[in-house]
């Protein structure tokens, strides 16, 4: 069990990390830290975040494929937050320059409408409370160096959450079997990766259901109209210089980024 003081300084050497794009050691978390230990560390940066301008735009979920889970030996799925500042829009340029090792991966967001805040929610509860659907990539980077090595490192981390790109495009979610949905990703034209709905928990709406349940197991609520990345199709693929990824939702539309160490961030 972490102590509150060491709680605060590994949450400020990992946002310190983050801030100068420079990995911490592997050793940052103590080897007797639990799970929930880690969500204290990442819980002081969402309440920085929160005091941020722009602040909380929502969450996200991943390990959420059978195959995820049992890689890292977990037997749910893990969350982060997702912070506004941490956008970048559809066709946009991802700033290589403020990243460490950057991956993507292609995955549903779900927009929400009023705060969900119920120990109980299922995956109806949670599509009855959700706005709309669009396609969307997340872009990871730990900022451990060589990466997170085991969970509670990478939850303390904010599960490596870095960047996030909406697609313009509108999926009504209660007028389609989101886990029929299919999706396949371009990095330079190319196909890297292929995926379907279903690998998100069997369905994208249990991974929103499970994060507002587990929320509210930690006294938290999801904010109406929360952004939620519910996790990805397929494995995330690691991104270099001049990458441009394509992820074409069916149904659902395209999503799409490019990757620069030299073009400045946000330019559409
Ligand atoms: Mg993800």
């Amino acid at each position: 069990m972490l102590t509150p003081a060491r709680v605060a300084e590994i949450a400020d050497r990992l946002a310190a990390a983050r801030a100068a794009h420079t990995p911490v050691s592997r050793n940052l978390t103590c080897a007797d830290a639990a799970l929930d230990d880690a969500y204290s560390v990442q819980f002081a940066l969402l309440a920085q975040a929160r005091s941020r301008a722009g602040g909380l735009r929502g969450f996200k979920v991943g390990t959420t494929s059978t195959e995820a889970m049992r890689r890292v030996g977990v037997d749910e799925p893990l969350l982060g937050f997702l912070e506004h500042g941490d956008a970048v829009p559809d066709g946009g340029v991802v700033d290589l320059r403020a990243l460490i090792a950057p991956r993507i991966e292609m995955e549903l967001a779900f927009v929400t409408g009023p705060e969900l805040s119920s120990p109980g929610c299922d995956a109806r509860a949670a599509l009855a409370a959700t706005d709309y659907v669009t396609p969307a990539l997340e872009i990871i980077d730990s900022r451990y160096v060589s990466g997170p090595f085991d969970v509670v490192a990478a939850v303390a981390d904010n599960m490596s959450t870095a960047r996030h790109v909406l697609g313009g495009d509108r999926l009504d979610p209660r007028a389609e079997d989101l886990s029929a949905v299919s999706a396949m990703m371009e990095k330079n034209g190319a196909e890297i990766a292929r995926g379907a709905g279903s690998a998100v928990l069997g369905d994208p709406a249990n991974s929103l259901a499970w994060l507002v349940r587990t929320l509210a197991r930690f006294g938290l609520a999801l904010p109406a109209g929360s952004v939620v990345l519910t996790g990805g199709f397929a494995d995330a693929v690691p991104a270099v210089n001049g990458d441009r990824f394509v992820a074409r939702f069916t149904p659902g539309g395209t999503v799409a980024c490019t990757f620069s160490s030299f073009a400045s961030e946000r330019t559409a």
